[in-house]
């Protein structure tokens, strides 16, 4: 059986892990690099770019460059790109293939499983949508799992003694914060909250607004009109921020930023990490709720805590890591790297599916569960389910942090006398009225027997899988008919959407070859005429007229074709043509070349 990988997932960075010799290890991309810049890229030459080049050329291309998608998945958000439209599922299908291809590099075998991780607070929408991206990348998705589940894997087998822990798990775009019992060779999930918006993009922006004001101050310009001015304070902004983890001051140099009548506007500022702590504070002030959240509703006491696991680029800042201390009274631990452990968590699961069983020294409890069980996971769903009835009241089916699968029916009637139909919908949250949480699904169950009002009995069914996956059901017990319902969520990809991504993605993937090689093609075409013509000017008189006449007219028949050629649009034909006249000059040319 093939390998199964561990993606991580995230906003700003992917990260992916493969178990090798027992062990959990990271897969490097390309460049070297241990984690991959979670951007897409679409080129004005027709390329498609992901991960470190497509990071690279974003401040000269932002319109074609995609940041953050994570943030859209499960919404309704779109982006047109060379005349196409893309949710928000493809365009990570594309990070989740390059991720793939970087892992079949380094395995050299075929790569066609995977677990992805998502924030503990995604809703089912956006686990679906995650899981449709894995699908359209061409990976089966064996499990969706949380990321602070994943994190306290990878933890908790380097550290085997039962403990609660708790997982303080701020990223670029989230914040999530769990309770995990670790015990022998089960990862209990006891609570989990957090902030799907909070995470290091506001902090950037913070800073980023205090490089403008700086501006204004200083330089008496605004600058935030200026798009290309913006994208530079917004990556100096990133890279003050991080400076700032291990440094106490930290220089903002941004030379030639703006114009102001004509001349070139420099901006040279120095940032100090107590200035940057009271931009923020009121941000980590937001992380202590969910905290204390988490905590009660495990029913635990932060003294009962065992460790404190910090997960996220954004736990490296200092002030964070102080809020933590202070709500926890722990000091968390710094014996795992928060960029990687969820990715590893992932590819332990993902080996423990395959059949695996783990060998490590310190993993014997989760090796000694058997073959294809491993480790018992036992995760919680993050928010409450409901359905609206009367009056838009949310009516609680499933409570929160109820524990991974669910199957929970409930009867329900009609209001209205000899109503024949019903509306379901489905909401996710914590509020008593419906209006006030997510709306994740609506159906009309139909065919109901005319009868007074509250006689009908229709029975409503939730299932939850171990992903967080959720089916809802519906059955009407006066006929005995049970109805086939299917969810209709807005946000969600139809099954037809979802093959047809798949087919794109499998002819782009052919199509990538052909554009590899018809960049090549074309360049080595270029090269050759520009020889061919320095060539002719070095001869000068000393040619043949016949093949002068020649070479020139071979050498504009490959300028005309290459003048012409689109790599977006490339085809076959297209590459014979220049093929066949690059042959034709190479071979009129070569008593000169
Ligand atoms: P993640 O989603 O876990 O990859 O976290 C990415 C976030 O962590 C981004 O907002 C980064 O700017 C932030 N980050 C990465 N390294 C640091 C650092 N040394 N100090 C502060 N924030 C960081």
């Amino acid at each position: 059986m093939s390998k199964v990988i561990g993606i991580d997932l995230g906003t700003t960075n992917s990260c992916v892990s493969v178990v090798e010799n027992g062990e959990p290890i990271i897969i490097n991309n390309p460049n070297g690099g241990r984690t991959t810049p979670s951007i897409v890229a679409f080129t004005k030459k027709g390329e498609r770019l992901v991960g470190e080049p497509a990071k690279r050329q974003a401040v000269t291309n932002p319109d074609g460059t995609i940041h953050s998608v994570k943030r859209h998945m499960g919404t309704d958000w779109s982006v047109r790109m060379e005349g196409k439209e893309y949710k928000a599922q493809t365009i990570s299908a594309m990070i989740l293939m390059q991720l793939k291809k970087d892992a079949e590099d380094f395995l050299g075998e075929t790569v066609d499983s995977a677990v992805i991780t998502v924030p503990a607070y995604f809703n089912d929408v956006q686990r679906q949508a995650t899981k449709d991206a894995g699908r359209i990348a061409g990976l089966n998705v064996k499990r969706i799992i949380n990321e602070p589940t994943s994190a306290a894997l990878s933890y908790g087998l380097n550290h085997g003694e039962p403990q609660k822990v708790m997982v303080y798990d701020l990223g670029g775009g989230t914040f999530d914060v769990s309770i995990i019992e670790i015990g022998e060779g089960v990862i209990e999930v006891l609570a989990t909250a957090g902030d799907n918006h909070l995470g290091g993009d506001d902090f950037d922006e913070r800073v980023a607004n205090w490089i403008v004001r700086q501006c204004r101050e200083k330089q008496n310009v605004d600058v935030s009109r200026d798009f290309a001015a913006m994208q530079r304070i917004k990556e100096a902004a990133e890279q003050a921020k991080k400076e700032l983890s291990t440094a106490e001051t930290t220089r903002v140099l941004l030379p030639y930023l703006t114009q102001k009548n004509g001349e070139p506007v420099h901006l040279d500022v120095v940032l100090s990490r107590a200035e940057f702590d009271r931009m923020v504070s009121d941000l980590i002030e937001r992380t202590a709720g969910p905290v204390q959240n988490a905590l009660s509703d495990a029913g635990i006491a932060p003294s009962e805590l065992g460790r404190v696991l910090l997960v996220g680029g954004s736990t490296r800042i200092i002030a964070v890591k102080n809020k933590v201390r202070q709500l926890t009274g722990k000091d968390p631990s710094h014996n795992i790297n928060p960029d990687e452990c969820v990715a590893k968590g992932a590819a332990i699961l993902g080996d423990t599916l395959s059949g695996n069983t783990l060998t490590t020294r310190e993993n014997t409890s989760a090796a000694n569960t058997g073959p294809g069980q491993g480790l018992l996971l036992l995760d919680v769903i993050p928010l409450s389910l409901s359905i609206e009835t009367v009056g838009g009241v949310a009516t609680r089916l499933v409570e929160r942090n109820t524990t991974l699968p669910v199957h929970y029916s409930r009867i329900f009637s009609t209001a209205a006398p000899y109503q024949t139909s019903v509306d379901i919908h489905v909401l996710q949250g914590e509020r008593p009225m419906a209006r006030d949480n997510k709306q994740i699904g609506k159906f009309r169950l139909k065919g109901i027997r005319r009868a007074q009002a509250g006689v009908p009995q229709i029975e409503v069914t939730f299932d939850i899988d171990t992903n967080g996956i959720l089916k809802v059901s519906a059955k009407d017990l006066d006929t005995g008919k049970e109805q086939s319902i299917t969810i209709m969520a807005d946000d969600r990809m139809s099954e037809s959407e979802i093959e047809q991504a798949i087919r794109d993605a499998r002819e782009y993937a052919g199509q990538d070859n052909l554009r590899k090689e018809a960049m090549e093609l074309s360049s080595e075409a270029q090269s050759l005429v520009a020889k061919t013509q320095q060539a002719l000017k070095n001869a000068g008189k000393n040619i043949d007229k016949g093949v002068k006449k020649q070479v020139k007219a071979d050498s504009k028949q490959l300028e005309r074709l290459l003048a012409k050629f689109r790599l977006d649009r490339v085809t076959k034909e297209d590459m014979d043509r220049i093929e066949e006249a690059k042959n034709r000059l190479e071979s009129s040319a070569a008593s000169i070349l």
